[in-house]
């Protein structure tokens, strides 16, 4: 059987990018991964390649607007064309809306929408021209709702789902497919960041934030960074047969995906 192809997985240096990134490095994929900690990123591409996976590394800030055009180039001088971005770099600064300053806002549309939107609108030529590509964004389901104290990343992460929408239709009549896939909340630093800010605004602890979040899933518990790679993986194989514009709502989600479209 031949290999799936290269894969880039954006914020793959640790929690769900990186489940991501050895889970398609399973598969047979190549991955690229990028985040902006090099030494942290080298641990996790040695994870992968002593399992027998092909990982690479490049390290950059994504909020740098030259950005995804340098990792995309690095990517294929490397690996070769890329035929799948999972778009999974992010932060989620938890504030009241009076207390998000300007600085956070930006942070938040740069890495949710900015750099998804350039890292896909340099890949898809070359996908275009081979007739094969997959993009997949990690929104959540901020991105389908609305949730207090994460307001400019609620916003963002809807805009995300937008562009996975708007690509579909855009690409509807190429081989291309995309997707957008939507976690509750997940057990990773981001979401025990988020704790952590939010106990220091209450009284409650960080542990309690992290049980509440956990009750507010559907299932009663916070998913494992898995159970993400899982659905990506699924939706990324070749003969996948999940409909191009699918958003995956993983919060309400029985053994066959529900589509939230
Ligand atoms: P995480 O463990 O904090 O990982 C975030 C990743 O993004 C890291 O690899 C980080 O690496 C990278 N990153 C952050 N800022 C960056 C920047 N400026 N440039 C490049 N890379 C950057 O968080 P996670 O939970 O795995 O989150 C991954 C994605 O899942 C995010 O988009 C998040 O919104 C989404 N999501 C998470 C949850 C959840 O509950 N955890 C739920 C739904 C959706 P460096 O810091 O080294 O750059």
């Amino acid at each position: 059987m031949s290999a799936p192809g290269t894969a880039l997985v954006t914020g793959a240096s640790r929690g769900i990018g990186l489940a991501i990134a050895e889970r398609l490095a399973t598969g047979g994929w190549g991955v690229v991964l990028t985040a902006r900690s090099q030494d942290v990123l080298a641990q996790a591409a040695e994870r992968i390649t002593a399992k027998g996976g092909n990982a690479v590394t490049v390290a950059a800030d994504l909020r740098d607007p030259a950005a995804p055009e340098a990792i995309l180039r690095q990517a294929q001088e490397r690996l070769g064309p890329v035929d799948l971005v999972v778009n999974n770099a992010g932060t989620a600064p938890s504030s009241k809306i009076e207390h998000t300053d300007d600085a956070t806002l930006a942070e938040v549309l740069d890495l949710h929408i900015a750099a998804p939107f350039r890292l896909v609108r340099a890949a898809i030529p070359s996908m275009k021209e081979r007739k094969k590509g997959c993009v997949i964004q990690i929104a959540s389901t901020a991105g389908l709702r609305g949730f207090a104290l994460i307001t400019a990343y609620t916003a963002a992460k809807h805009a995300m789902v937008g562009l996975t929408r708007a690509l579909a239709v855009e690409l509807a009549r190429t081989p291309i497919r995309c997707y957008a896939v939507c976690p509750g909340f997940v057990d990773t630093e981001i979401t025990r960041q988020g704790a952590a800010k939010v106990a220091s605004m209450g009284n409650r602890s960080a542990q309690e934030v992290m049980d509440m979040y956990g009750a507010m899933n559907a299932s009663g518990r916070l998913l494992q960074p898995e159970e993400v790679s899982a659905v990506v993986a699924e939706l990324a194989s070749t003969d996948c047969s999940v409909p191009s514009g699918s958003v995956c709502d993983m919060d309400d989600m029985p053994p066959t995906y529900r589509q939230a479209n």
